[in-house]
């Protein structure tokens, strides 16, 4: 987990990135789609729901008031494709929609429901008696903004679906004689058509999918520390009840480590608060570099303290970590005229591993002897590492509470 400030964040996540990156195709990178697209049908379903029945009802109504009007209503053509094929499309999808665990299926089955409504249309059309075509042609563009905005489709299913019907529209046109610059005129309709429901689709999709990277970023931030961009107090906690979990589980061990900077106190007295913050974001860049493993976790636990949790690692390897970390932060070299032990700011880190499965300790026993290790490297005269590891003896009643 890098922390590098990205933009008006002090965090980098992937959706910070796809948001500063931009996605002028309405396609986020292939991580983060599917979390979209999941997310986005939920959120669409009812409504989708809603236009179905909605659909279902006009297929209804336009069949009686044709009846009222003394248009012709026993075309079989036209009955199969109302009541044999569109209105079961629109049915089976309702019915999908209600049950939860299919989901794909009701993405699927609105996708052909879409298809159904373009398609069945354009043979509406085209088998209606030669004097009523040009007046049912003017619902074509109606239908094209259903597909585009009813169903919740995303502008590139959408534009699939168009771009089939409206060809499917010239060639029935053509083949049942409509004369050619006719077709032409209607073409020009339908192009203007998709052209203003692509518009609005494309800024519709646009601002959906910001949205849902902002409020994604928004859910990151409650576990960010303002400051310095690390996880925060609440994200440690919850990440080491989870870790605590797993490495009792499958018998593995856990490091916490705490880092504390020497003297900075002083340095904010000598140097001021703000350069206090630079500082704390500097060591924080540092602390953020040292957990690089997908379990690693690397947060700010308040103040001028910063606590790592490990997760399958020995005290050795820990240790080790600790100190190379120790050493890059000596290694940033920022001057500390106040300190009383070093030319730079220097940090002191405490270590405790502890195998969860086999000891009786709870995740609050092994923050306490990263703290009581830390306190130990204070007292040694501070930049400094120094290990513990929790064994039976070091028990102490009523210290640690059993897990
Ligand atoms: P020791 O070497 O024993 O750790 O001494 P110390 O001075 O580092 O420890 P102490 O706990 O006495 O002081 C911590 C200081 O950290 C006090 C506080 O002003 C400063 N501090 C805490 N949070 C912030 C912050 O967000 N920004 C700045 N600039 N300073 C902070
Ligand atoms: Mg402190
Ligand atoms: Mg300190």
């Amino acid at each position: 987990m890098a922390v590098k400030k990205v933009g008006r964040f002090s965090f980098e996540s992937p959706f910070v990135r796809q948001l500063e990156e931009g996605f002028p195709w309405l396609r986020f990178r292939p991580e983060l789609e599917p979390g979209f697209v999941e997310s986005h049908f939920e959120r669409t379903r009812n409504f989708v729901r809603a236009a179905l029945y909605a659909g279902l009802g006009l297929i209804v109504l336009f069949f009686v008031v044709g009846y009222v009007m003394g248009y012709p209503t026993n075309d079989w053509i036209a009955n199969l494709v109302r009541f044999g094929f569109l209105a079961p499309a629109f049915l089976a999808a309702i019915i999908v929609s209600h049950i939860p665990g299919l989901r794909q299926a009701f993405r699927t089955l609105v996708v052909m429901t879409a298809l159904a409504i373009g398609l069945g249309y354009v043979v509406l059309n085209a088998t209606a008696p030669d004097e009523l075509r040009q007046t049912g042609f003017a619902a074509l563009p109606v239908v094209i903004a259903f597909i585009y905005f009813a169903l919740g489709l995303f502008l590139q299913t959408a534009l699939a679906i168009v771009l089939a019907v409206t060809v499917a529209y010239v060639i029935a046109a053509l083949l049942v004689g409509v004369p050619a610059d006719q077709v032409a005129y209607n073409l020009a309709l339908l192009i203007v058509a998709n052209f203003v429901c692509g518009i609005g689709s494309y800024m519709l999709e646009h601002a959906l999918r910001s949205a849902y990277l902002e409020g994604q970023i928004l859910g990151e931030m409650v576990e960010r520390d303002g400051l310095t961009g690390l996880y925060n107090r609440s994200a440690f906690d919850r990440h080491l009840d989870k870790v605590w979990r797993m490495a009792k589980r499958q018998r593995k061990s856990i490091a916490v480590l705490m880092a504390d900077i020497d003297h900075f106190k002083a340095y904010n007295d000598k140097h001021g608060h703000q350069a206090g913050d630079e500082c704390l974001k500097k060591v924080a860049g540092k602390v953020a570099a040292a957990a690089r493993r997908p379990l690693d976790f690397a947060g700010r636990y308040g103040g001028e303290e910063f606590i790592l949790v490990f997760f399958d690692i020995a005290l050795e390897a820990a240790t080790r970590v600790a100190e190379d970390l120790r050493r890059n932060i000596e290694a940033l070299r920022i001057p500390h005229r106040a300190s009383p032990t070093a030319p730079n700011v220097t940090v002191s880190i405490g270590v405790a591993v502890v195998e969860p499965a086999e000891t009786r300790h709870s995740p609050a026993g092994v923050i306490q002897l990263a703290d009581q290790s830390l306190y130990e490297c204070k007292k040694q005269g501070r930049n400094t590492v120094v290990a513990g590891e929790i064994a039976e003896t070091h028990i102490r009643t009523g210290v640690f509470k059993s897990a």
